[in-house]
């Protein structure tokens, strides 16, 4: 993912509409390129903060961390692989099932 693409995705990022290549590629870079974190980091105060102003502001919480919301997609990056492998595993386990029963 080249910095162009990652900057265009800063918004899907903020509203947690990325697939999972796509996040992960967008963490991976984002990790590693100072300016795009620098990028990135300005826009998440700016558009959550204007969000924050349209809304009811007693009912939306006030999010101004954005490495919270990194972490977060890393967590989430995680979980999902764990998940994977799982499948993987259950999948194995009922083909080994299927053997047993022919
Ligand atoms: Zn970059």
């Amino acid at each position: 993912m080249q910095c162009k693409d990652v900057q265009s995705k800063f918004i899907p990022f903020i509203d947690d509409e990325l697939n999972y290549k796509e996040l992960k590629e967008f963490l991976e870079h984002i990790r590693q390129c100072k300016n795009c974190y620098e990028e990135y980091d300005f826009y998440y105060t700016m558009i959550t903060g204007m969000r924050y102003l349209e809304s009811d502001n007693n009912k939306t919480e006030l999010k101004i961390d954005s490495g919270q919301q990194l972490n977060e997609a890393e967590r989430y990056l995680l979980q999902y692989k764990i998940l994977q492998g799982e499948k993987i595993l259950l999948l194995v386990a009922i083909c080994i099932g299927l053997i047993m029963l022919l």
